[in-house]
């Protein structure tokens, strides 16, 4: 049996949260996003550490999702946590979001409507969070519906809101400045809204200056410990994941061999290559190979960064490992994938993408292990 294992740090994901936390004012409560499996992570997990180190407002992307971690919480005896759903509704899920007392996010006009009707129904008000678009164009009312929005007498009045929000789209880049223009956009649509708590800012948003903080932030990727610019994460947060797999292989190669795919890979001495037992299957992606592009990524073993050789097949990826010693081959039984010597951030950088899309990617066959539980 030969496996790939990720390593998830719930100490540190609980530290981050704290220090967020402490980015904005003691009336600012801090929320979590915990969607796509707590950002692949593993959602209940995490938000059982999120919960103890004091988060008390979470939010899914998808219903599903919302009830299983409602049910999570209620295994564990842990409650007065409220679940938000950020993806909108159909009239027929809102027996399921009573049931499971779930918070719809309001995104039309039409969800407005139906939440009001199923309250007339019901006799019974079900408490949601309304979404205002403020400039990113992709979900929630449109700063067109600025009209009904200040309307008293709109259906929309008439509803019981915990929560008036709006997301940044910038906000990784505190120089755009379409942050200011959404800013503003948001100051003007929620003024209706005056006794109804605030809510603007994701992980970005939180390093962006104190006015855009509101009563409660969303942070997502900052709690896993990474940012999506990598430039921009600080350094005061702490890596939550560390990704091994076993090393199934040592071989020896002469020169002129090749190896992987393609014969990608040639032995321009003689080698020694390593074969370790993850591959695109688990979310290692292939883009992480491509020497005529000049992106090679790096594994650890023994304590030293060595390069792949060869491109990432499904299960398997192979290193090059003729820069070791026979005693430092022999010793290793583990490669690390993602940790200290190849963050998260710079493997996201190598697949041109954020570390939004790694995290999510991970694999299900992987063993998702808890330090710090
Ligand atoms: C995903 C999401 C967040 C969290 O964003 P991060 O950039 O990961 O901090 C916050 N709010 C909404 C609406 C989201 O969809």
């Amino acid at each position: 049996m030969t496996s790939s294992q990720l390593h998830i740090n719930l100490q540190a994901i609980a530290h981050n949260y704290r220090f967020l936390d402490a980015q904005t004012g003691p009336s600012t409560q801090t929320a979590a996003a915990v969607k796509a499996n707590g950002y692949g992570l593993g959602m209940e997990a995490v938000s059982t550490a999120l919960y103890q180190a004091g988060c008390r407002l979470f939010f899914t992307a998808q219903l599903d999702e919302g009830v299983r971690l409602k049910a999570a919480f209620a295994r564990q005896g842990y409650d007065g946590a409220q679940i938000a759903v950020l993806e909108g509704f159909r009239l027929a899920d809102l027996e399921t979001y009573q049931a499971y007392h779930l918070t719809p996010v309001l995104n039309s006009r039409e969800q407005a409507e139906w939440l009001a009707a199923y309250q007339v129904k019901k006799q019974s008000a079900l408490p949601a969070i309304l979404h205002i678009d403020t400039g990113m164009n992709r979900l929630g009312f449109g700063a067109d519906s600025h009209v009904f929005l200040s309307d008293p007498s709109h259906i929309l009045h008439q509803l019981e809101l915990s929560l008036v929000m709006s997301h940044l789209a910038c906000s990784d880049d505190p120089s755009d400045s379409i942050n200011g223009f959404q800013l503003e956009q948001f100051t003007r649509l929620v003024q209706p809204f005056s006794h109804i708590r605030k809510s603007l800012c994701n992980s970005g948003g939180i390093f962006l200056p104190s006015a855009y903080h509101f009563d409660v932030t969303r942070p997502g990727i900052a709690l896993y410990g990474a940012m999506t610019d990598p430039d921009m994460t600080d350094s005061r947060l702490l890596p939550a994941l560390r990704w091994d797999a076993d090393i199934v292989q040592i071989r020896k190669l002469k020169k002129g061999e090749r190896a992987g795919y393609g014969g990608e890979f040639m032995a321009k001495t003689p080698a020694r290559l390593a074969t370790i037992a993850a591959g695109y299957a688990d979310g290692y992606d292939r883009a992480l190979y491509q020497p005529n592009r000049g992106i090679v990524a790096k594994v650890e073993i023994a304590g030293k960064a060595v390069p792949l050789a060869g491109r990432v097949s499904m299960d398997l990826l192979i290193a090059d490992v003729t820069s070791l010693s026979d005693s430092e081959i022999a010793s290793a039984s583990k490669a690390c994938l993602i940790g200290a010597h190849y963050s998260l951030a710079e493997m996201a950088q190598d697949r041109q993408t954020i570390s939004y899309e790694v995290l999510t990617d991970l694999g299900d066959r992987m063993t998702r292990l808890y330090d710090g539980a």
